[in-house]
């Protein structure tokens, strides 16, 4: 049984940590910074198998070269984007295989937060770096609206209960935006609540489920009559389209605080 454990990184970054205990071998996804990633594998006598990378922002493959030093292994990243450590260019439709692990992983383009942005995804589980998070999801810095837009409709489409494993602790900030978006979602408020006990525990709010998110995440939410009726407000105008509805939304977060 696959078991996945954030590693906490800067200030409010995960580094996923993959392991199929009691097997040694750990599969890390983004390692922002290498010296957490080392700690966690020497405490635990782990042997690192291979490194997927999600984008190319250096808060997610700053440390992949010293977690390299440490052991020559493949690594995976978006054969779109330009990241010298990958030795395993991939894009949408390929399959990333995992021997170690037992585990095939489809790779899925998720462009919008940055051109080439791809997410891997297993049974019932996918890893989705900057593109959606729990309550909210990327900035769009490289890319559109449009795909932006169309990434998420992407993941919104996989089974309710598929595991979001995002890249970032964002969720009380998020979903504090989403309850100024949506004032009247009860399923929003008690999620927000929960969020505030766990983090006052300690503890991670991801991963979170696509079921989850199609409940209370605004940008999941674009179609919806509240949403569009929030944004038409913010924009004064009327908005045809559900990337329209995205667009207001997402600049209005972009400035947003709190
Ligand atoms: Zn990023």
């Amino acid at each position: 049984m696959l078991l996945f454990e954030p590693i906490p990184a800067f200030s409010d970054n995960y580094v996923w940590l993959i392991t199929d205990p009691p097997s040694p071998t750990a599969v890390v996804v983004d390692p922002g910074e290498a010296s957490p990633v080392i700690e966690v594998l020497q405490k635990r006598g782990l042997e690192l198998a291979a490194i997927l990378l999600t984008h190319h922002h250096g808060d997610h493959v700053g440390g992949v070269n010293e977690l390299l030093r440490l052991r020559q292994v493949s690594v995976f990243g978006p054969a779109r984007e330009s990241i010298s450590t990958v030795d395993h260019p991939i894009e949408g439709g390929k399959v990333v295989a995992l021997p170690d692990l037992g585990l095939d992983l489809e790779v899925l383009d998720v462009p919008g937060h940055t051109g080439g942005h791809i997410a891997y995804r297993g049974p019932g589980f996918a890893l989705v770096g900057d593109t959606l998070f729990a309550g909210g999801c990327g900035r769009v810095f490289e890319g559109t609206s449009e795909q932006m837009h169309s990434s998420l409709t992407l993941l919104a489409d996989l089974p309710g209960e598929t595991q979001i494993y995002c890249a970032h602790e964002y969720t009380i900030a998020n979903l504090k935006f989403a309850r100024e978006m949506e004032p009247f979602n009860d399923s929003l408020e008690k999620r927000l609540e929960a969020a505030h006990r766990t983090r006052a525990e300690g503890k991670p709010t991801v991963p979170s489920t696509i079921a989850e998110e199609l409940e209370t995440n605004p940008f999941l939410r674009c179609h919806t009559s509240a949403m569009i009726a929030t944004a038409e407000a913010r924009a004064g105008l009327d908005l045809p389209t559900t990337v329209d509805v995205f667009a207001v939304i997402r600049g209005w977060k972009d400035g947003w605080q709190g």
